[in-house]
Order: C-alpha cells, then structure tokens, then sequence
C-alpha cells in the first residue's frame, strides 16, 4: 500500500505591511479535518494510505512571526517524521510565504522536509497562482502545480491535481522534474484576472503545454507584487516527465514566460480608474446602483491594513449621499460603539491605527445603527461605515448581511478588495478601482523596494531580457 502524508502552511505576505502576522491567525487542520479536505479524496478512493501531517493557513496579511512559522513547521516535521517510511509527500501551499528572520517560507519548509525524508520521497506542493517561487524551491519539489483562475474558483481542482500527479508518479515509478523560467516582471493580481486579456489567453495555452509529451503539467505565476523580496516575480513552471525531458520542459516554460515578457505593457486593470475623489465624482451621478468603489491601496485580500479611513473622510466632506464603506479594522472603535448602543451618537476616532504611514485616525461624529458579532455600523451624515473587529474583506454578499445593510440599494459602496470577487462583480451595476494609498497601492512605483532583483519591470522600463540558457 502506498503511503502519503499531506499537510503545509500557506499564507499570502505583504511584506509592506509592517504588522507581524502571529500564530492565533491561522486556522490549524489535524487528522480527520485535515482528510476531510477534498484534495485527499482521489487518494483515498485509490486505496492510498493519507497520512495526516497538518496544515495551516491564514489569511493574507504581514510577515510571518518567526515563532509562529517554527511551530507550525516544527509540528508538520514530527508528524511527518513519526510517519515512518513514506512513498511521496503532498503539500498545499501559497508560494507568497515570507517569514521575519527566514525569507522564502516554502523553500525553508521544503528543505527542513527533505532533512527529515531524504531526496528519495517524491515531493508535490500546490501553490496560488499569487506565488513568489525561489529557484531553489523548484529544485527540491518534484512536482508544482498552481492555480489557473484568479479571483480563485479553481483552489480545491489545484490541490487534487498535485495530490493525483504525485500518486500517478509514485505507482508509475516516474521521478518528474520541475522547471521555471521567471520573467522579470511585477504584477499587481489586479492587472492579471484571468478571464481578461492578455492574461486570458496566455492561461488558454496551458493545456496545449500539457498535451505536449513528456510534459506532465505547467504553471502561469503572476506572483505577488506587494512582496519585497529577490524572488518576487511572475514566473513559468512546467513538470517533466523525468530528467530526459527535461530540456524540453524548459524550452516550453522559456516560451511562455517569452510571451508573458512580451505583453508585459498589455496588462492592465479591468475597471476604470481614478484618483479616490475622481471615481467618487463619477459614481456619485451613475445613473444606476449599486457601483462598486475598490480601495485598492487597503485591499485586505492582498494583505494591506484595512484600516486607511480615506473614503469616509472623502464622501463625508463631498456630503455625498447613500454610501457605504464596508469596512475599516478598529477593534477599540467596535468596542467604545458597542458600549454606546444601537440608536445612540457617540464621537470617536475610526482607522488610521494599523497603516500609520498612508492614514491616521479620522475623528467622526455619528450614530450606531448596529451592532454584530464581528462589528459594527454607524451613519455619518449619509455614510454608512462598518467597523470589524478582525480583518474582514466584504467579497460576498452574505457578508453585509450581519450589519443589516443591503449593498444592492446603496449608490456606493467601497470595499477594501482590488478586483471585485465574483457575487459582487455579478452584482454591481458598475466598478470602478480607486487608486488609494497603502500596502497594496496599484501604483508600485509608489512603493519602497529595495529587495526585488533588478531590473524589473514596470520599476524599470529601458532593458531587455531574455529567458536565460538552460
Ligand atoms: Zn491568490
């Protein structure tokens, strides 16, 4: 009977988000939770004995406390060392880890695995799409294998193609390979949605990768800009059946990381955009409702503060009418409006806690008209606010329903996302994406990096590449 332990540690790093992310943000999987993921399914109907290891994710947010990381690993290690002898190791990753006093999560967490199981044990990792992936990581993992949609529809198909990949090569008795080419380019998520060009057709070429022989699998990475580290980069993964067809492997991921270079000025938002007054300007006399505003500079789903009170300061002072802000992280504010109560008015201070270098708190005068498990809303003036005590990225709409607000009847609602997730895309009348300030900002040169390897692009702009010789 074959035997493989699955497990990992995922996570989404900003790195310009100076707020250390701990251990209490991750939700842990063990044993059965950790079977009961879907992934494992075909390994299990295949008769494969699934160790369980553990695996742990959080959402995306700051570097990974260095403590934090060393448990989560130093767990995974022992129960994948207490497993005994193992056929092939599946892990589920993110590829964007950084952690305080490391650097590249997966790479460390792949090397500290290969310490314990040797360089035998075939080694396959799932990864988003959103991935920053060291050479050395492609080097000690036989098989990777990345998202294919972006807003993400296609996690659970990702997981269960690394698991079925690593269980056909193990009974086939394959060693694949993996090889990566990286385009020297920064990407903002928000400039590759899948379903737009010119990432929709660079996406569309991977099957035909695939059906090419010897190749087992390829890998468009976007990679994640908000990461400032030598690795981060767009990057091109294709797996080789073994070492034979390696050199054409890499000649194929040489061809599309050429194209991803080559359209490297095509790729754009797919919403209008705008200064945060110029899109409130335009959304204010739309004809229909509701229109969606991003705060793509606090995109909490790319692991910004969530806290900048811009807009609310913004619509107040343009005393726009029938908005809503959906949402700003300020625990002490939930707290003091709480004590205050539904119906009642209270001043106080909201945002500008968290990403003290684009915000500062915003003093309010309103009125709370909810109260949640998770938050709160008050009206100021015209403006709806909901104030979370957690981080809380508004991307359904389910999400407003606690706070008793129904998105569809506003004429503006702001969300701290960058794309629009799907129900609201569905659901908006109209978008827009405000250029706003923060560690997401869309606006990389606006941004300190100091570590991306350089040149890149759009950083710089007067060079040219080539994929480097094999
Ligand atoms: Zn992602």
């Amino acid at each position: 009977m074959l035997r493989i332990a699955v497990g990992g540690i995922s996570h989404e790093t900003n790195t310009f988000n100076p707020i250390p992310t701990g251990l209490e943000a991750f939700r842990i999987l063990r044993e059965e939770e950790l079977l009961k993921n879907g992934a494992t399914r075909p390994l299990l109907e295949s008769g494969i004995d699934v160790i369980p290891a553990i695996h742990a994710a959080a959402p995306p947010s700051g570097l990974i406390g260095r403590r934090a990381y060393t448990s989560l690993r130093e767990e995974l290690l022992s129960r994948i060392e207490a497993a005994g002898k193992l056929d092939g190791i599946c892990l589920f990753l993110h590829g964007a880890m950084e952690v305080e006093g490391v650097g590249d999560g997966e790479t460390d967490l792949v090397r500290s695995i290969r310490q314990v199981v040797g360089n035998d044990v075939l080694i396959s990792a799932s990864l988003d799409l959103h991935g920053n992936i060291t050479p050395e990581l492609v080097r000690i993992t036989d098989i990777l294998t990345a998202y294919r949609t972006a807003p993400h529809i296609d996690a659970l198909e990702t997981r269960t193609r690394a698991a079925t990949l690593l269980a056909n090569c193990i009974g086939k008795e394959k060693k694949p390979v993996s090889v990566m080419v990286k385009p020297p380019i920064l990407l903002p998520g928000e400039m590759a949605v899948t379903s737009v060009e010119p990432a929709a057709s660079l996406y569309r070429r991977l099957p035909g990768v695939i059906k090419s022989r010897c190749v087992l699998d390829s890998s468009i990475l976007v990679g994640m800009a908000w990461a400032d580290t030598p690795n981060a980069s767009a990057s091109v993964i294709v797996v080789a059946e073994d070492t034979d067809c390696r050199d054409q492997a890499y000649g194929k991921a040489c061809g599309l990381a050429e194209e991803i270079w080559s359209k490297r000025e095509e790729f754009c938002l797919d919403a209008p955009s705008g200064a945060v007054d110029e899109t409130i300007e335009i959304t204010r006399s739309y004809p229909k409702k509701p229109v969606f505003i991003s705060d793509s500079g606090d995109n909490i789903t790319g692991g910004a503060a969530g806290d900048n009170p811009l807009f609310v300061e913004r619509l107040t002072s343009l005393n726009v009418e029938d908005a809503l802000v959906a949402g700003i992280m300020d625990p002490a504010a939930v707290t003091l409006c709480r004590k205050v109560g539904v119906g009642n008015r209270t001043r106080l201070e909201i945002g500008g806690k968290l990403d003290r270098i684009d915000g500062q708190p915003l003093e309010i005068e309103g009125k709370v008209t909810n109260i949640s498990d998770d938050g709160v809303a008050v009206r100021i003036g015209s403006v709806d606010v909901i104030l979370t005590a957690h981080w809380k990225a508004f991307t359904t709409l389910k999400d407003f329903r606690p706070y008793g607000i129904d998105p569809l009847e506003r004429q503006i609602v702001v969300v701290k996302q960058g794309y629009l997730f799907p129900e609201l895309r569905r659901a908006a009348a109209f978008s827009l994406m405000a250029l706003s300030p923060g560690f997401t900002n869309l606006q990389l040169d606006q941004l300190r990096y100091r570590n991306v390897r350089r040149p890149i692009y759009p950083l710089d702009k007067e060079f040219t590449w080539e994929p480097p010789l094999n």
